[in-house]
């Protein structure tokens, strides 16, 4: 393994300062940044260790009523800290979906957003053809084996997925990234802080470079009645998904007035389907509606040689994720 340097920052000024050398990189759970240096595929020349920054693994509610997700609070902490269940349980479902308990015990919310494809030939330094990892090589899975990539967004220059359960549910949630620099703070909202591959597939987000992810806010709770979070895999756990879909419904007096659905497992980034609330609104829910909101998600859908089976899948998911949101909650007064 190339030799790097190691630094412990006590809070974010000195975080910042210390990643200020070029080649310095973030570490806080490391579930897949070591996976990424063993591999030979993300090489720091120094490490800034930020676990012991105080206040940043918290999770709170803000004057206004958001709720504020510390970016070092643990994927565990925050499925089970009793906001998120109680305000936000499709956020919960997606997290106690992901990976094993153990890495949802070490893996923090900042990095969960900032985690990278699990396409095998990103990983496998064997296959010079990868624009994620070498820009301008070219792309190994256009070609190679591709059933676990994208069907929606993707472009010529890449087709991976991102691997996220959360992140699905915190788009659908309206989730805004709150970042800090040297030079000041800014927010975005999580849905446009993800980019999709274009021909630049090797920047996955727009976080600049010295930029540290301080928090995650959930604005509303408005989701919270009729939700839910579904999970298509090749195995019960420990599996990325195939496809997943957030799905929440608002409804009041048996007509939904609004909807969110996002997938996961089709696209560089949660795919959000934004014909979901106008298809919706003014109807009763049903498997008819939900099929509009379907056939939507996946018009302009361009599989690749062997995932063609992602649309249908990806379709019957949607049906299936807006029946169990429209059903959820009936015992939530
Ligand atoms: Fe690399 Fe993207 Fe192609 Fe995978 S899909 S080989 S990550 S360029």
């Amino acid at each position: 393994m190339h030799n790097f340097s190691y630094a412990r920052a006590a809070d974010i000024d000195g975080a910042l300062r210390l990643v200020a050398q070029p080649g310095a990189q973030f570490i806080a759970g490391g579930t897949n940044l070591l996976d990424l240096m063993k591999g030979g595929i993300a090489i720091p020349e120094r490490l800034v260790d930020i676990t012991q920054i105080a206040g940043l693994a918290q999770i709170h509610q803000l004057p206004a009523g958001a709720i504020r997700i510390g970016a070092l609070a643990s994927n565990s902490d925050t499925a089970k800290h009793s906001l998120i269940r109680e305000r936000h349980p499709l956020l919960a479902q997606a997290i106690e979906s992901g990976a094993s308990a153990q890495l949802r015990n070490m893996a923090t919310v900042g990095g969960n957003i900032l985690q990278r494809t699990r396409c095998g030939y990103f990983y496998d330094t064997a296959f010079d053809e990868c624009n994620k990892r070498n820009p301008g090589s070219g792309c190994a899975a256009i070609r190679g084996y591709n059933r676990n990539h994208a069907v929606l967004g993707a472009s010529e220059s890449c087709i991976a997925t991102h691997p996220s359960d959360m992140c699905v549910a915190l788009v659908a949630l309206d989730a805004v990234v709150q970042l800090r620099t040297a030079r000041g703070a800014r927010a975005v909202p999580l849905a446009d802080f993800q980019r999709l591959p274009g021909d630049a597939p090797q920047t996955d987000s727009l976080l600049a470079p010295g930029e540290i992810i301080t928090a995650v806010d959930l604005p509303s709770d408005r989701w919270l009645k009729h939700s839910a979070y579904l999970k298509v895999r090749d195995r019960a756990s420990y599996a990325f998904a195939l496809v997943s879909v957030a799905a929440a419904i608002d409804i009041q007096d048996e007509v939904m007035q609004d909807a969110r659905v996002v997938l996961g497992g089709v696209a560089h980034k949660p795919w959000q389907v934004p014909e979901a609330a106008s298809l919706l609104r003014g109807r009763r829910a049903d498997t008819n509606a939900f099929r509009e909101v379907a056939e939507a998600a996946f018009q302009g859908a361009a599989p690749r040689k062997h995932n063609a089976f992602k649309i249908e899948l990806g379709k019957r998911a949607v049906i299936r994720g807006l029946s169990l949101a429209a059903s959820a909650g009936a015992n939530l007064t």
